[in-house]
Parts: structure tokens; C-alpha cells; sequence
């Protein structure tokens, strides 16, 4: 059974309608990257699937069980945004305890929760820091420590490397393939950048205002674009 499933899923905002009608089905543990030129609706679409704004029209299901009215704390989802939005006054594992205490965990469970997301992702050293004395790249770690607390089935990527330094990116970028890797959860990752979306993804989703283009692996995608608009966007030499 496919993990998630869109249905005709629309939205809109006032008089204007972004989200056309998204047809899709995520695998379990498949990591699958959204690219599209800004604009297009990529955020629009994870933020209805983590359930932090309303679904107009459509259904989304999670395994086999449908989502559109269930809060975004009850869905197994967890979403990292681009801007890291941390709290200032509060230290990297008061950071990362805050939403593990708000989804009713107890404190013993909570401090193994983190003793784990900070060895997966190196963040150890750094757990008294306050967030201006980290880098931009220790900050999304944490960021997406924060998420990883949750022990979360289907983890959502906004964008996560697009405030850091050339040098980071591939820094975090390895990060979140190794954590793809050793949690096996569902990763659905937004990005602009068709490098990122070319060694990250098994399955690349590529939309344009609204609606989806193609669906396909890399590969497939490269090899065989579906219209003008994939094998402009993928580079391909078509
Ligand atoms: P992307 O993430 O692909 O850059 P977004 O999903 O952020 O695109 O935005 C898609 C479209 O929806 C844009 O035209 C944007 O202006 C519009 N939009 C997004 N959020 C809102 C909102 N809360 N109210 C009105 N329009 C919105
Ligand atoms: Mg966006």
C-alpha cells in the first residue's frame, strides 16, 4: 500500500487557486523531491499534507487513512522549514525537548529521544549552545533534530538548504541522505535546485503553477522528459 496518497487535491486562497488538482502516491520510505520554479505551490502542497492549512477540495490519505480533518499533531508528519526558526532564548535540547513535551511525551522519554536525534546528527557537542552561537548549517541540524525528536513516519523538507553557504549545503544535504538512510521514514523534500533534486531523490515530482508535470525517477527524467518544461528544468539536452 502506497504510504500517502493525494487525490485531486486543490487549493485555494480567496479568489485564487494554486493547487490545480495534485494527483499522487508516496511509498513507504521513498524520498521524494518536489522541484518547480518559485511560485508553483510547492509549500502550499506540504503545508496541506503536514496539515497546517486546510485542503479546499481533494483528499489526502495516510495509509489508507484520510487526513483532511485530522490535526497536524495527531498525523506522524513533521516539517522542517527553510528558515531554521529556532528559539532564541532557549538552548539546542530546549530547542529540540519543546515539541517532543507538546506532543505529551514524559521527560525521561524525551531526554532519550534527544540523546538519539543528537548522535545521528553530530549535534552532541552543541546541546548547551544557544542558537546565535551556531553556524547556519548547526542550526538546520538542529532544526532538523528538532523534527527527528518526534520520531515522525513521514518527514517534510522545506527547502531546508536554501539559506546556507554553497559549502554547507553539501554538508546537510549528506546529513539528511544519511538520516533517509538510517530511520527509513518517508522523506518529501522541496527545492529549486535540480542538483539537490537529482542526488537526493528516488522520485522526483516536477510541478509548474499549480499542477504536475512529471513523475519519475531521475533517470527517467533526464532520459525521457515528458514536455519542454521537465527537460528545460532537468537540463536535459533535449
Ligand atoms: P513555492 O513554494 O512553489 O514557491 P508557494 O506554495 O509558496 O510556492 O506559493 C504558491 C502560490 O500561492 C503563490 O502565488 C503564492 O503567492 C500563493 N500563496 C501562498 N500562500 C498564500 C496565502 N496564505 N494567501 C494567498 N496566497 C498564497
Ligand atoms: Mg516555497
Amino acid at each position: 500500500m502506497a504510504q500517502l496518497s493525494l487525490r485531486g487535491i486543490k487549493k485555494r486562497f480567496r479568489e485564487t487557486d494554486v493547487l490545480h488538482g495534485i494527483d499522487l502516491e508516496i511509498g513507504d520510505r521513498e524520498f521524494v523531491v518536489f522541484v518547480g520554479p518559485s511560485g508553483c505551490g510547492k509549500s502550499t502542497l506540504l503545508r496541506l499534507i503536514a496539515g497546517l492549512d486546510p485542503i479546499t477540495e481533494g483528499e489526502f490519505l495516510l495509509n489508507g487513512q484520510r487526513m483532511n480533518s485530522v490535526p497536524p499533531s495527531r498525523r506522524g508528519i513533521a516539517m522542517v522549514f527553510q528558515s531554521y526558526a529556532l528559539y532564541p532564548h532557549m538552548d539546542v535540547y530546549e530547542n529540540m525537548a519543546f515539541g517532543a513535551r507538546l506532543m505529551g511525551l514524559d521527560k525521561d522519554q524525551v531526554e532519550a529521544q534527544i540523546a538519539e536525534a543528537a548522535r545521528m546528527l553530530r549535534l552532541e557537542p552543541l546541546l548547551r549552545r544557544k542558537p546565535r552561537e551556531l553556524s547556519g548549517g548547526q542550526r538546520q541540524r538542529v532544526a532538523i533534530g528538532r523534527a527527528l525528536v518526534r520520531k515522525p513516519e513521514v518527514f517534510l523538507l522545506d527547502e531546508p538548504l536554501s539559506n546556507l553557504d554553497a559549502a554547507l549545503r553539501s554538508d546537510v544535504r549528506l546529513e539528511i541522505a544519511k538520516l533517509h538512510r538510517d530511520i527509513g521514514g518517508t522523506m518529501i523534500y522541496v527545492t529549486h535546485d535540480q542538483v539537490e533534486a537529482m542526488t537526493l531523490a528516488d522520485k522526483i515530482v516536477v510541478m509548474n503553477a499549480g499542477r504536475i508535470e512529471q513523475v519519475g525517477s531521475p533517470r527517467e527524467l533526464y532520459e525521457t522528459p515528458a514536455n519542454t518544461f521537465v527537460a528545460t528544468f532537468i537540463g536535459s539536452p533535449r
